[in-house]
């Protein structure tokens, strides 16, 4: 990646529900400089999850070829499917925009071994009984699922200190506020 970019790679991570998605969301809406990468998954759809916005919905056969290939900034697997983030689409559009990486805690420190000048954003909740009422209000896991997304929380917690920000998703326009202006002071220094 050596092109002159305009824009800043920054990585958001936080626990399953903390509203990245929202956040992260609101933010690309506003600004046309600020785009999502579009991951690639192995998991099923939810329901309204479109291909190629959501995510790329592959198959397990499809993913290895594409990690054959090394077509991934980086790739880690979840709760029995696996997650990679398109290392040529992020090149290409570094040289114009900034890009936001939604991603887990073990993929933003390797998209940081990968690509060291990314910035990495830890999103937390103002505490953990709001954190579970969000997640069970989203609607969309079984008890099952959350409760499996509950028990990474206090992992995904400890890893802040290896985070460049960390925002508190208390107030919704605080925590968007808060990402947009790490993006100004960090774009052009690529
Ligand atoms: P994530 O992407 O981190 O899994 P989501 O963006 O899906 O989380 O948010 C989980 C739920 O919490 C959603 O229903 C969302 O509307 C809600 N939410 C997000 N941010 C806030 C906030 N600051 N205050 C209250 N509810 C919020
Ligand atoms: P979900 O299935 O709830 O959409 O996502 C499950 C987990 O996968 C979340 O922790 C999410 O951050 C992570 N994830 C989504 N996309 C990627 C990716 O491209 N790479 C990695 N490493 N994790 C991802």
């Amino acid at each position: 990646m050596n092109k002159q970019k305009k824009g800043v790679l920054v990585v958001v991570s936080g626990p399953s529900g903390v509203g990245k998605g929202t956040i992260v969301k609101t933010l690309v809406k506003r600004r046309e400089d600020i785009v999502e990468s579009v991951s690639c998954t192995t998991r099923a759809p939810r329901e309204g999850e479109v291909h190629g916005k959501a995510y790329y919905f592959l198959t397990r056969t499809e993913f290895e070829q594409r990690i054959a290939e090394n077509d991934f900034l980086e790739y880690d697997e979840h709760f029995g499917n696996l997650y990679g983030t398109p290392k040529s689409f992020v090149q290409k559009t570094l040289e114009e925009k900034s890009v936001i990486l939604e991603i887990d805690v073990v993929g933003a420190l390797n998209a940081k071994k990968a690509f060291e000048k990314c910035v990495l954003v830890m999103i937390a909740p103002p505490s953990l009984a709001e954190l579970k009422r969000r997640l069970q209000g989203r609607g969309t896991e079984t008890d099952e699922e959350i409760e499996k997304r509950l028990s990474r929380i206090e992992y995904e917690l400890s890893q802040k200190d290896k985070y460049d920000y960390t925002i508190v998703n208390d107030d919704l326009e605080q925590a968007i506020k808060e990402l947009e202006d790490i993006i100004d002071r960090h774009k052009n220094t690529l």
